[in-house]
């Protein structure tokens, strides 16, 4: 689907590609919206197949931003960075700086931090040359610092939440749960889950991320290609998008489903297909608003941690209300996230009693 067939269906702003030539750096940033703010949302860094797979997710992600930022209170809108490198071969300062102009030539619509494959030192090079940069650790208590720890608090409530009002269960105490994906924040995630007496089953493409996890909480591990139908009560999926669809949502065993991945559906109906199974979904963009948070008020420049933990706090409200209202009309949950989502955008101001 091209940009402008895209933008008329998903209603996106803007759209920039960047080529460096000193540094081999390419880059796209797609700003979906700034009715509420800044557009707020990280810098992927992926080896995609094409030109063409990058532009969709940047489009994807940004949208999604759009939605978490108006769903966690936040003064901004939705916006997000891909960059084509590979990850495992981390590119230069250079290169990081090169991608810190392209931010700053956008004069602030654009507000960047870390995502899949950039680290909080990748960010260090891009605040050397924008203003336009957050993830950052700043002063002691202050806002700010790497989003992940904060991703995985957020999930990690949410998950009680969830469980609360699928299970019954107050605690995740005693419940298997599997986690795709140990990086940033999936290892953090799994030491909470163990120290709150879940036995975790775990799978990562990345063999030191695996043994990491698996050594520090002594989780099962399985296969890339079976971690989806673990025989588990949770599946947090916390590596990339597009993980449940028509192919996956059959043979999932889990009954809840709330992870830090960004689009864990591949479509839209794929809602009701795990409505129509009783599995509960955590829409995505609630449950891992945590570093979002961390990030916008790290921007702000005048809140503490403390602040940032009230605003988490809130994602298992949040989530609670989705859910409620979810199973009193019948919806999937994706859908009444949506709507909830899109009258605050609409309204043009964050929700009032979380207004920062
Ligand atoms: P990360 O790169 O640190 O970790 C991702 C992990 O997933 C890596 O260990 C990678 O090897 C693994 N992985 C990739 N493909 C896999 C597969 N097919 N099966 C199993 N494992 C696989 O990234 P992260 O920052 O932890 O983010 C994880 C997810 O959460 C991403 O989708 C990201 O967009 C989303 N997210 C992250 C944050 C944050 O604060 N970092 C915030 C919101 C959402």
């Amino acid at each position: 689907m091209s940009f402008f067939e895209n933008t008329a269906n998903q209603g996106h702003q803007s759209i920039h590609q960047f080529y460096d030539p000193q540094t081999g750096l390419k880059a796209i940033i797609a700003i979906h919206s700034t009715a509420l703010g800044p557009a707020g949302g990280g810098c992927r860094m992926w080896q995609y197949e094409s030109e063409a797979e990058a532009t969709r997710d940047a489009l994807r992600l940004s949208r999604g931003m759009t939605y978490k930022n108006a769903m966690a209170g936040l003064p901004m809108g939705g916006g997000k960075a891909v960059i084509l490198a590979d990850p495992d071969h981390p590119p230069s300062d250079d290169f990081f700086r090169a991608f810190g102009r392209c931010v700053d030539s956008l004069g602030g619509r654009y507000i960047t931090a870390e995502d899949v494959g950039v680290s909080v030192d990748n960010m260090r090079m891009v605040k050397q040359v924008t203003d336009f940069v957050a993830g950052l650790p700043g002063s002691e208590g202050s806002a700010g610092g790497d989003p992940s720890p904060w991703t995985a608090d957020g999930v990690f409530l949410g998950l009680i939440a969830a469980v609360q009002h699928r299970l019954g269960n107050a605690t995740l105490a005693n419940l298997r749960v599997a986690v795709q994906g140990v990086g940033k924040v999936g290892y953090d995630l799994c030491r909470q889950l163990h120290e709150a007496g879940a036995s975790l089953v775990i799978s990562d493409v990345n063999e030191k991320n695996l043994a990491r996890a698996q050594s520090d909480f002594g989780a099962q591990v399985v296969a890339p290609d079976q971690i989806l139908y673990a025989d588990v009560d949770v599946l947090s999926p916390c590596a990339l998008g597009a993980i449940l669809d028509e192919q996956s949502i059959p043979d999932i065993r889990a009954t809840v489903i709330g992870g830090a991945a960004n689009n864990q559906l591949a479509i839209a109906e794929d809602g009701q297909r795990l409505t129509d199974r009783k599995i509960l979904y955590a829409p995505d963009y609630v449950i891992n608003g945590g570093g979002i948070i961390s990030v916008s008020m790290e921007y702000s420049g005048d809140k503490t941690e403390a602040d940032v933990h009230a605003q988490i706090a809130l994602i298992p409200e949040r989530l609670t209300d989705i859910f409620v209202t979810a199973q009193s009309k019948n919806l999937p949950t994706n859908m009444v996230a949506d709507s909830m989502a899109e009258s605050i955008v609409a309204a043009g101001v964050s929700e009032p009693a979380t207004r920062l």
